[in-house]
């Protein structure tokens, strides 16, 4: 093979090589940040509860709801109830 078409097939490997690392390591950031966000992500949510009734786990600012709505519980007993499981969640947290 002449030496500069040699020349331009090496040019040519190497920036395709460099191409595909540059692609290969964006993935790999991307792949990271991904794994970030997902650890990040339950702290974002809001704190999940279990149901004291069926176990069921929830949103904690649905579980008001769902103790009247499935459970047939009285507003009042409800919100009780739901205040008593948020200071015990408090409690544990500290
Ligand atoms: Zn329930």
């Amino acid at each position: 093979m002449d030496p500069i078409a040699e020349l331009g097939l090496c040019f040519g490997i190497a920036i395709l090589l460099i191409l595909l690392l540059q692609r290969f390591i964006r993935e790999i950031l991307r792949l990271w940040e991904q794994q970030n966000v997902n650890e990040v992500a339950p702290r974002i949510l809001l704190p999940i509860s279990t149901c004291p009734v069926c176990d069921g786990r929830l949103e904690s600012h649905l579980m008001t709801r769902h103790l009247i709505v499935t459970h047939d519980m009285e507003v009042e007993k409800a919100a009780e109830l739901v205040e008593v499981m948020r200071s015990e969640k408090a409690q544990s947290e500290e």
